[in-house]
């Protein structure tokens, strides 16, 4: 079938500068190529060229998804309140969630995801063992209040989402369909030629592949993996862990020092002319209402964040001045975990037992020195705390890691019964009696995986798409006179008839220059010119990304561009 999309009808204007608001490459060139339009922040409107690109990721997706046996339906966006209100993410989200009324006052949402309303679908539809497993999804728009909209259609309000569920009855089940979801995102990832690495999202902890990650590596992403240059290992930086290793090391007796006006680890280390790494920094927060000490070495930070997954449910905030009132035990500046009895002591593993410490004596102006883990104080629970840095060992191999940045562009999690016990979705089992059903949730981002693409395949000329991707397989470009629109359009109606999806430029009275720079601009996978040699029936063809170009005939244009 011939699809041979002229230039001089298709709806695009394209922009010789970057849009004063862009500071992502994949934002700036889908602006300037005229694929997306801005309605409002994080609001996108798809012009011709991007609605053809979000499709074409679309297909593939759906082409996979059904691959594994999962079953395409559509939802609704606009969502009663009640579901969300029974398993309390209403009010979880806060400003995230969009919420609107109706007429009559009712509360409504539009969905951010859809764990709720599809457990819902699932309880309605499945009654006995024989209906599952059941693998479903959709591609839909999904709507979140971004605090930081920026970045184009990277992290949009509105934006694309393929998510799925499945259901089963057993743990074994849900390991399957998570796994068959696994596969799927990678043949998806791989014939969308995105660049990506599958990152565990949370630590050990919670049970290794409960969740991983989909990463594309890219300077644009707001998201920072720890990635091994030695092994396989990649992690989200929440997710790296320390082997917490007991040393066997004999120090002399803890002592008092007087470190007069020290009430930082800086001015504490240049004092005693040591590194901060030898001294041990007490942080304290307040878990719920209960004051907790976090021990990590001087020269780290703690990952608020980590911390915070760690102690979930319960509540992780920084001290205040009024909850140091009546508690002589804490003299601010200058805790130490030797004299913290009351006090729950969580420490990063680096404060492992045996090692010798400097850290406060809890007097003012007074630190102690020779302060030993598991001698002079005991850590009630060891726990990954500490911002991961460049340079810090590979749990699996002890390879100094490196700190990429990336683009989220998929995730997939084994939820669990959660949403199953919130909605009592249980099957009848074979035994007759009632089966609570165990689920998994898999997110792709749709709109962001075109953002993603642009952003790892640009170069200084524009955009630059892989053929499945790309907009048209091929861009055919008349130079400009009669002739050569003539060939043009000639050899673009013949590579249409042969199946392929064919733009030609044979807009009048727009220079060459112009057509040419908007051809890279647009990026199709192969640039078709009918230029200097038309007369003799030749054609330049080019490739886009390595600009190699050959002279071939009609006839041979056609054959090299057909040839799978
Ligand atoms: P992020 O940390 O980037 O906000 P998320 O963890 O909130 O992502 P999920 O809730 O797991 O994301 O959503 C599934 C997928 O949807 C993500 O992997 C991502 O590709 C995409 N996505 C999430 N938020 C947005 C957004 N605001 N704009 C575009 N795509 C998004
Ligand atoms: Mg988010």
């Amino acid at each position: 079938m011939a699809q041979v999309q002229r230039m001089s009808r298709l709806m695009v204007k394209t922009l010789r500068d970057d849009p004063a608001d862009a500071e992502t490459l994949s934002h700036k060139l889908l602006v300037r190529a005229g694929y997306v339009r801005r309605n409002a922040a994080g609001i996108w409107t798809w012009l011709p060229l991007g609605k053809k690109v979000l499709d074409n990721i679309s297909r593939v997706v759906r082409e996979e998804m059904d691959a594994i046996g999962a079953q395409e339906v559509l939802l609704p966006a606009l969502l009663p309140k009640e579901p969300y209100e029974a398993s309390g993410r209403w009010e979880e989200y806060g400003d995230l969630l969009f919420r609107l009324k109706d007429r009559k006052g009712g509360d409504y949402l539009l969905g951010p995801t859809h764990e709720e309303v599809f457990t819902q679908t699932v309880k309605d539809q499945c009654t006995s063992y024989k209906d599952l497993p059941v693998m479903l999804y959709q591609i839909q728009t999904k709507y979140r209040d971004e605090a930081r909209p920026r970045s184009g259609v990277l992290r949009g309000r509105e934006f694309q989402m393929k998510d799925s569920y499945s259901f089963d009855t057993t743990d074994e089940g849900l390991a399957e369909s998570y796994r068959l979801h696994r596969e799927a995102y990678i043949k998806i990832f791989n014939r969308l030629g995105l660049d990506h690495r599958i990152v565990s999202a949370v630590s050990g902890a919670m049970g290794g592949s409960a969740s991983e990650e989909f990463l594309a590596p890219a300077a644009a992403g707001e998201d920072t993996f720890a990635d091994c240059p030695n092994c396989d290992y990649a992690a989200n930086t929440e997710a790296v862990t320390f082997e917490l290793k007991a040393v066997e090391e004999t120090h002399p007796a803890a002592e008092d020092i007087a470190t007069p006006d020290t009430p930082t680890i800086e001015t504490l280390a240049a004092q005693l002319g040591v590194p901060a790494s030898a001294t041990l920094k007490n942080l304290l927060v307040k878990v719920d209402s209960e004051i907790v000490a976090v021990g990590v070495p001087g020269d780290r930070e703690v990952d608020l964040g980590k911390l915070g997954e760690h102690l979930a449910p319960a509540v992780v905030e920084l001290v205040t001045a009024e909850d140091f009132e009546g508690r002589d035990d804490l003299v601010r500046g200058y805790v130490g975990p030797q004299g913290l009895a009351k006090v729950r002591y969580i420490a990063d593993p680096r404060v492992a037992p045996g090692t010798a410490w400097i850290t406060g004596a809890n007097k003012v102006d007074t630190h102690a020195k020779n302060v030993v883990a598991g001698r002079d104080f005991e850590v009630d629970d060891y726990l990954d705390v500490v911002v991961v840095e460049e340079g810090d060992p590979c749990p699996k191999c002890g390879t100094g890691l490196k700190l990429d940045r990336a683009i989220e562009i998929g995730h997939i999690f084994q939820l669990g019964r959660k949403y199953a016990d919130t909605f009592g979705l249980d099957v009848l089992g074979q035994q007759g009696k009632p089966v609570r059903v165990t689920m998994g949730s898999y997110g792709i981002g749709v709109s962001r995986a075109v953002a993603a693409l642009a952003e790892q395949s640009a170069d200084d000329k524009g955009l630059c798409w892989t053929p499945e991707i790309a907009p048209a397989d091929v861009h055919v470009v008349a130079a400009g006179k009669a002739l050569q629109t003539e060939l043009a359009v000639d050899v673009a109606e013949k590579l249409g008839a042969a199946g392929l999806r064919v733009l030609v430029d044979e807009r009048p009275g727009v220079s060459p220059g112009v057509k040419f720079t908007d051809s890279e601009l647009i990026g199709c996978p192969k640039i078709l010119v009918a230029g200097r040699r038309a007369g003799d029936g030749v054609l330049e063809l080019k490739d886009r990304r390595t600009g190699e170009r050959e002279e071939l005939t009609v006839d041979e244009a056609i054959a090299r561009l057909t040839a799978k």
